[in-house]
């Protein structure tokens, strides 16, 4: 048994210490808050097909992965506490508004159905059939089999209250202490693992020597609720099933939570406004209406704004620190954390029961030193072979996907998805 200490409390620092009690270690967990970062406001969508995006095939792998592990860890969850996880294991239906944004979609159906996905067309009235509240007007869309979803904030909770709880099969209870670390000088572990999400970068410790390009890449999302007298009798909501949405080239999410309520989701942008974007959820709003025209007749409960931990090639940062494996970087997981953590959690927790693990070729493209340049160290030699050239920049990235005939159903940089559509 190590003694692990774990810097922050998000969905990852909370589902590493979880899976690392899980394999008898004693596990102590240091955060400022408790899934009050980027977790709080993730929409928690599980969705490797429909988050599949042009020039990003090293991450496709990892989700997939990641999305087989959710499927366990909700079987885990079940069978460990009565408290809810929001997780639902239905399809999701992507809609195209216009036959442009509808061709998009059906290009990334190709790419979808490429990687083993269940990709099914559906005109119109197929996907009204699905969904009976949407709009009449939609071009077409298509319905993936395999995505799924969980309640970010509910799911941590469960796994909060598990870590606290004694469990003979597992290693002792987590200690969660409510504190910023500012150095890996103030922990005493075998092991540190910094998944702090943007917080890494400020803590003092091994991994300083890198340059982990981290930036923050922040989300506006809004949460409605259906009154009862919009919905049918039986009806738990307005949806029952996630619905994506290329509307003109922005990408939208729709996401039904308990209770008849609704994510809608959600702007990317790098701008420096502290709060919500006025003209962010302005938009959100408009193109949510136009798929699904009773949103307006909903009661608005929340607005929130949060920063993801972003990086220049959109791949986690995952592995030890230079010379020091005692220290582990697990951060930069975009706008995939929530689908991510699990594969985050199993891969931190090998790296700590056998270091050796590190020079695995799946975690090569995920190396926290690949944008460390001066650093010269094998992951950074091996980058350049296996890619044929260094890290690619979000510019090169955009000349990629403009090569590949996406770039003008993309043209909004201010919004995607958490994937499907627009980026910058
Ligand atoms: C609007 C929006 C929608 C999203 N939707 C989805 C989605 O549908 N599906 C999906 O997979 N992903 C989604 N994401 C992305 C996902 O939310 C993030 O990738 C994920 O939450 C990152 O988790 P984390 O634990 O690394 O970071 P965080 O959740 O940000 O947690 C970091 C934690 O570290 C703590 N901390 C920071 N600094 C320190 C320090 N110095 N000392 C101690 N503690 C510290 C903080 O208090 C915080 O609790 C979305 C993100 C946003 C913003």
């Amino acid at each position: 048994m190590k003694h692990v200490a774990v810097v922050g409390a998000g969905i990852v620092g909370l589902l590493t210490a979880y899976e690392l009690r899980r394999r008898g270690h004693r596990v102590s967990l240091h955060s400022s808050g408790i899934a009050e970062g980027a977790t709080h406001a993730a929409a928690g969508m599980l969705a490797p097909a429909a988050e599949i995006q042009y020039g990003q095939s090293a991450l496709w792998p990892l989700m997939r992965e990641a999305a087989e592990l959710h499927d366990d860890l909700a079987a885990d969850l079940a069978a460990r506490t009565e408290l809810p996880t929001g997780y639902r294991d239905h399809s999701t239906v992507v809609i195209g508004r216009d036959s442009a944004d509808l061709a998009t979609l059906q290009d990334l159906a190709r790419i979808q159905r490429s990687t083993g996905a269940t990709v099914q067309d559906l005109l119109s009235a197929q996907a009204r059939r699905q969904e009976p509240a949407l709009a009449r007007a939609l071009a077409g869309g298509i319905l993936i089999e395999s995505d799924r979803q969980v309640d970010p904030r509910l799911l941590s909770a469960a796994v909060v209250d598990l870590l606290g709880r004694p469990d003979s099969q597992q290693g002792p209870p987590v200690s969660i202490e409510h504190e910023t670390i500012t150095s890996t000088e103030q922990l005493e572990a075998d092991h540190i693992v910094l998944a702090a999400g943007l917080g890494v970068p400020t803590i003092d410790g091994p991994h300083r020597r890198l340059d982990l390009a981290l930036r923050p890449v922040r989300g506006d999302i809004l949460r409605v609720r259906a009154p009862r007298s919009l919905l049918a009798p039986g009806e738990e909501g307005l949806l029952s099933r996630t619905v994506r949405a290329i509307v003109r080239g922005r990408s939208l999410y729709l996401v039904p939570r308990a209770g008849g309520q609704l994510v809608i989701g959600a702007t990317s942008r790098e701008d420096d406004l502290p709060g919500p974007s006025t003209a962010g959820v302005l938009q959100l709003l408009q193109d949510a209406a136009e798929i699904l025209p009773s949103v307006r007749e909903t009661e608005l409960l929340e607005v929130v704004a949060r920063d993801r931990p972003g990086t220049p090639d959109d791949l986690p940062l995952l592995g030890p620190a230079p010379d020091d494996e005692r220290v582990i970087v697990s951060t930069g997981y975009h706008r995939h954390g929530i689908l991510l953590s699990t594969w985050a959690a199993r891969r931190t927790a090998e790296l700590i029961d056998d270091p050796a693990v590190a020079a695995q070729p799946d975690l090569a493209p995920v190396r926290p030193d690949r944008f460390t340049p001066d650093l010269s160290t094998p992951a950074f030699a091996h980058r350049r072979t296996a890619g044929g050239s260094p890290a690619r920049t979000s510019a090169t990235r955009q000349g990629e996907a403009a090569r590949q005939g996406d770039a003008a159903r993309v043209a909004d940089p201010a919004r995607q998805g958490e994937g499907g559509g627009a980026r910058r």
